[in-house]
């Protein structure tokens, strides 16, 4: 297990120059991987059943196939391409040439298309030249080879085996090489969805509070009452901090930032259970007590209420206390969300008039 990790690992590992396609290398070095142990199994083949000298030369192209293996560690992962087709051509020519055209070694060739594709920073406009070019030596090969005689003879069932490595071989290349199309699309799809939870999050949230925000809350409460369907399951209450001006003006900037976030992590914990809070613009939040009446939110509130009159805010050598006035209205479904909220305000206005820290209901 270890070792497979260590093999992992390296076959992973980062290509040296920043600006090359790590990916493409990676590849490769899969490809050479798959190339080696092709050419190890032709050896043995040649070297046993046909007792041909050919197996030099699936000795020497195994070697080949491990140096360009390690020169995508340090190379340029375009050159690595090239140099890897270029091996390709040669590999698959000679053998095509020793065994014959019905061992099908040309049809290998087929592959390096799939590998041009893959490389997306050529014009497609080269990527059909090189199909064409290969297509070409496909076809050249073989109708050489029809007229040409064999290196190697073998026999029928000599041929049969050859004829299935081939097919085992292109059949792993290809699988492969797909698997690093899906892998590609697989990693834009998921970098599209990160990014577009990215947005949505920062569209509907607040950043000094990490509170939801207004257009995040109203998403919420038009789904909260398509989904529930039903009157009386929600009371909304909105809030203002009483003389939150003055904090600004005696502590600073800062201390007022300072008090929303302390409130907001407040509110927070407080909602858990019970519903959903937004900072819903300046220093007023909006409180939406879910399945829940008017008369229950304002129990709730009321301990609320008591808890922010209760709470020490210590900002550098400054210590002061806040209140709050809440403006709460059960949600009619015959007036509709704004509505409601509109007179959750007008009850907050009334509950400034009246002298501030308390809940209108
Ligand atoms: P009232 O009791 O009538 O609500 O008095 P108030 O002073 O709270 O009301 P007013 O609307 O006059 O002042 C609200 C202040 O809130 C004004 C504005 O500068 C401040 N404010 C709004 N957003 C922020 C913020 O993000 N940070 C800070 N520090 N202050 C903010
Ligand atoms: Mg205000
Ligand atoms: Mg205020």
């Amino acid at each position: 297990m270890a070792v497979f990790h260590k093999v992992k690992e390296l076959l992973f590992k980062d290509v040296a120059g920043e600006n090359q396609l790590s990916d493409l290398s990676v590849l490769i070095r899969m490809l050479c991987l798959v190339n080696f142990f092709f050419n190890f199994i032709l050896t043995i083949f040649f070297a046993t059943s046909l007792h041909s000298a050919l197996y030099r030369w699936s000795i020497a192209f195994s070697i080949t196939y491990l140096l360009i293996l390690w020169m995508t560690y340090w190379g340029n992962a375009s050159g690595t391409v090239f140099v890897y087709s270029a091996a390709m051509l040669f590999t698959m020519i000679a053998y095509s040439f020793a065994l014959g055209p019905t061992a099908g070694f040309q049809f290998s060739l087929y592959s390096l298309i799939l590998l041009f594709c893959y490389k997306t920073d050529d014009s497609p406009a080269i990527k059909y030249v090189v199909s064409f070019i290969i297509s070409v030596a496909i076809v050249g090969i073989w109708v050489y080879l029809t007229i040409a005689d064999k290196v190697v003879e073998f026999s029928h069932s000599q041929d049969i085996s050859i004829v299935l490595t081939d097919t085992l071989y292109l059949s792993v290349t290809f699988v492969t090489i797909a698997n690093f199309y899906y892998l590609k699309f697989a990693s834009s799809e998921h970098k599209i969805v990160k990014y577009a939870k990215k947005l949505e999050k920062l569209a509907t949230m607040d950043p000094l509070t990490q509170l939801t925000n207004r257009r995040g809350m109203m998403d919420h409460l038009d789904r909260y009452i398509k989904d529930s369907n039903s009157e009386g399951t929600l009371a909304l209450a909105l809030s203002d901090i009483d003389f939150f001006k003055r904090i600004n003006d005696t502590y600073g900037h800062d201390a007022g930032d300072y008090v929303l976030v302390e409130l907001g992590k407040m509110f927070n914990d407080f909602m858990k259970d019970k519903g959903r809070i937004a900072r819903w613009g300046g220093e007023e939040f909006l409180f939406a007590f879910e399945n829940n009446n008017g008369d229950y939110a304002y129990e709730q509130l009321s301990k609320l209420k008591y808890q922010i009159e209760k709470t020490t805010f210590k900002f550098k050598d400054f210590t002061f206390y806040v209140t709050m006035t809440f403006g709460l209205e059960e949600f009619d479904d015959s007036i509709g969300i704004q509505k409601t909220i509109e007179h959750a305000d007008s009850k907050l206005y009334q509950g400034k008039a009246e002298g501030r820290n308390r809940i209108i209901y």
